[in-house]
């Protein structure tokens, strides 16, 4: 073919889009997949990936998170006190510290009630100190989905006990799945993402997404090992395949990526077992770890206090009244009458170990650099390449009102102050 043969060709072939393009201007709509994907509102994404302590970022085991985070906005997030997981993932959905929306522990007691709260107790009346970010969406007409968190299960509002009731009051997100482990990471993001796949009258605005697995390995293994690392890329991993599959659906995202809290490095070799220090007839366990709480039996305080209030190494203890006021902890009737908070590293075990171990624990100060906790914010809202002063985890859930376009939040604990200089432009309006 010449070079004229050419010309001519492409001529036709220009006539024939410019025929096509006038023939579109009287055609109907431009074909569906561009109006799919065209208009699509920002979502927000609260992912938690438990026990991600804020320096395994610097493993070289994060690619997709240090990108995001170089791309965003990243800091060193303080949990509340205690450092535990259903505590601090309640915190992060009500903007209210543990003594006030009454998760005061991963397992608690109510003597009066005769009732026992484990991370398996999904009756309403535990909860209903506070009311969770998921509700208020709801209630505004913003649709809501959850891919496990700490309270999602829960009817919130809801009577208790009324198992014989087919369908009993109170709310949830509208979209939720019970807890169960043995779902992996890569099911859980394509929940997600098929959630996102839906028809716009059905699909979230607002979406949590829980990872549990460096906190297991952090446990079993010890922050520093090579196992916890492992855990760390295969989260990063499943997080690289969510931002994937946002892209390829043309959905735009704010991500809110979190930890509970950090993990420190425990060893059998430092336990301080109570029974050495008071006669273990004399008081009640409620937790152990690294902080203890226990109730004196009747008649026994003045003994059990006289024993535990002094002085110890590794450990220090109060009576509920006397916990220092930056733990912000002591005044909710669940938590017991003594706190005794071992240091970093160091186990309160009712009694001395029979067996050599090594692995990791958290629940310590909030303020430890071990419970430091994973922040990572990006998306259309929020600045480029910004790193924040330390927070702590109140802040997130104005943050998260902020985003999704709820009002101001009245009376909590946190302010959205610490990331206005980081958002971009006011709140896109959620719309569902
Ligand atoms: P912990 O390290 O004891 O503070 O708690 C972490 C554990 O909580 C993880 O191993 C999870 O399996 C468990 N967990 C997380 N979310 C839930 C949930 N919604 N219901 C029950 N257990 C949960
Ligand atoms: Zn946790
Ligand atoms: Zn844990």
């Amino acid at each position: 073919m010449g070079p004229r043969a050419a010309t001519t060709l492409a001529g036709v072939l220009v006539a024939a889009v410019l025929a096509l393009a006038g023939c579109a201007a009287s055609e109907p709509e431009p074909p569906p997949l561009s109006r799919a994907t065209a208009g699509r509102q920002p979502v927000t994404l609260l992912v938690s990936i438990d026990g991600f302590r804020e320096d395994y970022l610097r493993r070289g085991a994060t690619p997709t998170l240090s990108r995001l985070a170089a791309g965003g906005v990243t800091g060193v997030m303080h949990p509340s006190f205690p450092s535990k997981t259903f505590p601090n993932h309640w915190t992060l959905v009500t903007g209210l510290r543990p003594d006030r929306h009454g998760i005061v522990g991963n397992r608690m007691e109510s003597p009066e009630h005769r009732a026992v709260f484990t991370m398996a107790t999904d009756d309403p009346w535990w909860w209903s100190a506070a009311s969770p970010l998921w509700v208020d969406a709801e209630r505004a007409g913003i649709r809501t989905a959850a891919m496990f968190w700490p309270g999602a299960n829960v009817a919130i509002g809801g009577m208790s006990g009324e198992v014989e009731r087919p369908e009993p009051a109170g709310m949830r997100p509208s979209d939720w799945v019970p807890y169960n482990k043995a779902v992996n990471d890569s099911q859980r993001v394509n929940m997600v993402l098929d959630w996102l796949r839906r028809p716009e009258e059905i699909r979230p605005s607002f979406v949590t997404l829980y990872f549990d697995k460096v906190d297991t390995a952090g446990h079993h293994h010890g922050p520093d090992s090579a196992q916890t690392t492992q855990a760390v890329a295969e989260v990063d991993k499943a997080i690289g395949v969510l931002v994937a599959g946002l892209k390829a659906l043309g959905q735009p995202a704010n991500l809110v990526i979190v930890a509970d809290h950090g993990m420190a490095a425990t060893s059998s070799e430092r336990t301080i077992a109570l029974d050495t220090l008071a006669d273990p007839e004399r008081y009640h366990l409620v937790e152990t770890g690294p902080f203890a709480s226990l109730a004196p039996r009747p008649g026994a305080a003045a003994d059990v206090e006289r024993a535990l209030l002094a002085p110890h190494e590794h450990m220090q203890c109060w009576r509920k009244a006397d916990i220092p006021a930056r733990f912000h902890y002591g005044a909710n009737p669940r938590v017991p009458p003594i706190l005794c908070l071992a240091q970093p590293g160091w186990l309160i075990q009712a009694s001395a170990p029979r067996q050599p171990a090594s692995g990791g624990n958290h629940g310590y100060d909030n303020m430890a650099p071990e419970m430091n906790a994973l922040f990572i914010a990006t998306g259309p809202a929020f600045a480029a390449g910004r790193v924040l002063p330390d927070f702590d985890n109140v802040d997130i859930y104005p943050l998260l009102r902020q985003l999704i376009g709820l009002p101001a939040a009245v009376g909590v604990d946190g302010s959205s102050a610490v990331f206005q200089d980081v958002l971009k432009g006011p709140a896109v309006p959620a719309t569902n």
